[in-house]
Order: structure tokens, then sequence, then C-alpha cells
């Protein structure tokens, strides 16, 4: 068969690379100039750095086994860089067992409370028994108010803003069950292992289009007609969409509106971060700063080069600050010189001496459907794989339910559409 895939992220590499050694010809078409989608990454000094933080976790098996395939195992670092919060004008680390048994921001009675609910969570064992609850309801029966306000709603808030309140148990579950508290990350940047797949696919005979924007999606003749806007034409026997959901609608023409009307697919937030690069480190010993005081602009402090060496980027430091926002809210499109001058004051609320001197470079990035608003009735409004249209399907990141998006599980999603359309040889008709 000739299968084409949309999008070189995780999701549509992995599938393109299942497909490619299966036996079939797969044409893969990405818009941006490099493959990795929210996880790629551009040139700090020798090495890539991702536009958005990433790691991975020891639960993480699918990405784990991929690394090993493309050849990258010794190339995957493990350790336990610290967690902490910023709250009330302080850092409290949540790193260990030790911090949270003494932690200073619940009493004992809350502190026995808040590691009891964790025990209990990671207990139990299927998500089912969240069905119907939010976060925001479950959580405070199990731990008690104070906790809920203290440890979960900084997190909740900090994913989902002013959503919060609706967010599914069994998100928050999985993020608490299925997550390690080692982290993984691919010294050189998890660019080394996009660019492995499509070396993988190409010499496989497969083809990797970048800086090509598929545009129009038509069927006619039992095959599928990809219009790029680059004006090429390509014909495929399946296609193999990994788009968001109102992304895909808006390019298939033969969609029949009461289908979009069915499945919009969730909501999203966008991400959009600003990373200093310094002369020297910022907060010694913390990766990641959660921070729980909201009149801070930003949601997430992480200092990439206290996990990975500084060494690794020419020296400089990498801080991300990190938000989740809404895709039309006015930071999208504020101007660096505005995004700096309101968040340095922010970084200097959190290291007092910080001095504005210390900064030698800042990159600004921004990507719409970032985040799925993961709310109790998240599922029913996800379309299902098969689309109204013959040989096309669809899979996105939309489609990671419960566990919080990731690149594990689109990998892992990806996987499984190959096998889908693996079994699905024959034209199908609509
Ligand atoms: C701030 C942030 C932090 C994150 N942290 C982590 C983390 O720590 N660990 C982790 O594992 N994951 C993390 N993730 C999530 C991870 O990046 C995603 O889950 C994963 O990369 C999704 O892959 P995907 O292929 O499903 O989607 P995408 O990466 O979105 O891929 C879709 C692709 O389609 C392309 N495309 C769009 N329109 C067109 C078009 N018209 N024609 C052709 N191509 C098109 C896009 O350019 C993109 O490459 C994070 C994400 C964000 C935003």
């Amino acid at each position: 068969m000739k299968v084409g895939v949309l999008g070189g992220g995780a999701l549509g590499l992995a599938a393109a690379l299942r497909l490619a050694q299966a036996g079939h010809q797969v044409t893969l078409i990405e818009r941006e100039p490099q493959l990795g989608g929210l996880a790629a990454g551009f040139k700090v000094g020798p090495t890539s750095l991702e536009k958005f933080y990433h790691h991975i976790f020891k639960t993480d098996t699918t990405i784990i086994r991929f690394i090993q395939e493309l050849g990258l195992s010794d190339r995957l670092l493990w350790g336990q860089p610290n967690t902490s919060t910023f709250s009330n004008g302080r850092i409290v680390s949540l790193g260990r067992i030790g911090d949270l048994l003494k932690l200073p921001l619940l009493d004992p009675l809350d502190r026995t409370r808040f590691l009891a609910g964790m025990a209990i969570l990671k207990a139990i064992p299927d998500e089912r028994v969240f069905r119907g609850w939010t976060a925001a309801r479950w959580m405070p029966r199990l731990m008690g108010r104070r906790v809920y306000d203290v440890m979960w709603e900084p997190v909740l808030r900090g994913k989902f803003g002013a959503r919060a309140e609706q967010i599914a148990m069994s998100w928050l579950w999985s993020r608490v069950h299925e997550r390690s508290l080692r982290l993984g990350y691919v010294r050189g940047g998890f660019q080394l292992m996009y660019d492995a797949f499509g070396e993988r696919i190409r010499a496989l005979g497969g083809t990797v289009l970048l800086e090509t924007a598929a545009e129009q999606i038509t069927t006619r003749d039992s095959h599928v007609h990809i219009q790029t806007q680059t004006g090429e034409h390509h014909v495929v026997d399946r296609l193999l969409v990994t788009l968001p959901t109102r992304l895909f609608a808006r390019m298939a023409p033969e969609v029949p509106a009461d289908w979009l009307q069915r499945y919009p697919g969730p909501e999203h937030y966008g991400a959009h971060v600003l990373i200093l690069g310094l002369d020297r480190q910022l907060l010694p010993g913390v990766y990641w700063l959660n921070i729980n005081d909201r009149d801070l602009p930003f949601l997430a402090l992480v200092e990439h080069t206290n996990f990975l060496p500084a060494a690794d980027y020419g020296g400089e430091h990498l801080v991300y600050l990190g938000n989740y926002l809404p895709m039309d809210h006015a930071l999208f499109s504020a101007s660096d010189a505005d995004i700096l001058d309101s968040f340095l004051p922010a970084v200097a609320r959190i290291r007092p001496d910080f001095n504005p001197g210390w900064l030698t470079t800042h990159w600004v990035f921004r990507a719409p459907f970032a985040q799925p608003i993961v709310t109790t009735n998240y599922m029913e409004s996800l379309p299902p794989h098969g689309t109204p249209l013959p040989g096309v399907y669809l899979a996105n990141m939309a489609h990671v339910y419960p566990q919080d998006r990731g690149q594990n599980y689109s990998l892992r999603l990806g996987e499984r559409m190959a096998r889908m359309i693996l079994a699905d040889p024959a034209p199908r008709t609509a």
C-alpha cells in the first residue's frame, strides 16, 4: 500500500516507521523544517534543546523501547533532579520522602493524610473508580481540603488555569499512579530520536517531507488525495492524520458537518515558554519549581541545566519559564521585550539577588493545541479513529487518556494506528 502520514511528531513517526517496516510505501508530510512536533528542539551551542521542557519517566516503556531500537540507549540518562514548589514567597522541596515528612506547608496531620492518600492512589489499579468525578471533588475527600489547596489545586491550576475545577480525577490519578520519581533524558536532546526516526523511515524507502504543510484532503476512486501548501499533490491508499481534530476537519471538506458537531474533540490550551540563557546557575539544586503564588506571571520554572550539565550547551545555563493558557491569551501576541519586562522581576522574587545582567540570551516559543483540557466528559467528544472519509484515519494527542499527554503515549498510539491500518488492507467504503 501507499500510506500517507500527516504530522512528523512522535505519533506520526512511530506509525510511519512501523508501516515502513511492514513493507508499505510511506510518505510522511511535516509542516515544520524539522521532525519532533511539540518535542522538537533547536540548537544551543553544540546541542539540541527542546523548545518546551521535556523529560520521561521510568514507566514510559514505549519511548524507552524506541530509544533502544533507534540506537540511542547510551544517550539515555536517568536521575532524580529536585522538584520544589514556590509558595508564600519561599522555595519548599518536595523531592524526597524525607522532604514530604517534614513539609512546612502542612501540619503533621495533613502530612499524614497526604502521604496516605498518595499510597491509596498508587494502589488503586484502574481509573474507572473515578469516572464522572472531578479531581476538585475527589481529592479533598481523600486528603482533606487543606492538602488539596496546598498540594493539588496549584498542580491543576498550573496546567488548566481557570478550568482547574473541571478536570477529571482519572487524569490526576494517572499522574500519581503511573509516574516514577526518576526522570530520563536523551543527552543531546530528544531531537536525536526524531532525526533517527526520519533516517530509518528513509532507509526503508519511505519519503519524509519537511516544510510541507498539508492543505486539503479529499477522496476519489478509492484513493486519498493530499494537496499541500507548496503545491504538491500526493495520492495514497491510506492516510493517517495526526493533527488536532479541528485542523483535520478544516482541511477535509468532505467531512460532514454533523460529524464535527458530534466529535468536536476536547478544547485545548496553548503552551508558552520564555527560555533564559544565563551566565550562571539560577536556583542551585532545583530542577522543577511549581509556582503556587498566583501573582507571578508564569506557572513553572524549569532549570534544565540542573539536570543536564551546562557544558553540554556551551556553558549556557538554561531556565524555562512556562505557561499553559487559552490560545487567544495576550501573552501569545506579546513582544519579547514585554515578556521580559514582566517575567524578570518575577524571577527576582524567587531569587532576590537575581540581576538581569546575568541574562546572555533568551528565546520565546509558542504552540497552539498543546494541552487538551481533560474534563469529566472528555471521552464523549473524542472522534473514533476511523473517519467518515474512506481510508482516512485520525489519531492525535487528544486520544491519549487518562494519562497526561506525553511522547511515550503518542508513540504507543502511533504503533496502535499502524496495526489498525495493517489490519485494514482492502479499500474501505464510506
Ligand atoms: C510545554 C510542554 C511540555 C511537555 N513536557 C513533556 C515531557 O516532559 N515529557 C513528554 O514526554 N512529553 C511532554 N510534552 C508532550 C509531548 O511534547 C507531546 O505529547 C508529543 O510530542 C505529542 O506528539 P504528537 O505527534 O502526538 O503531536 P505533535 O507533536 O503536536 O505533532 C503533530 C505534528 O503535526 C505537524 N503539523 C501540523 N499541521 C500540519 C500540516 N498542516 N501539515 C503537516 N504537518 C502538520 C506539526 O508541526 C507537528 O509536528 C510536553 C508538551 C508541552 C507543550
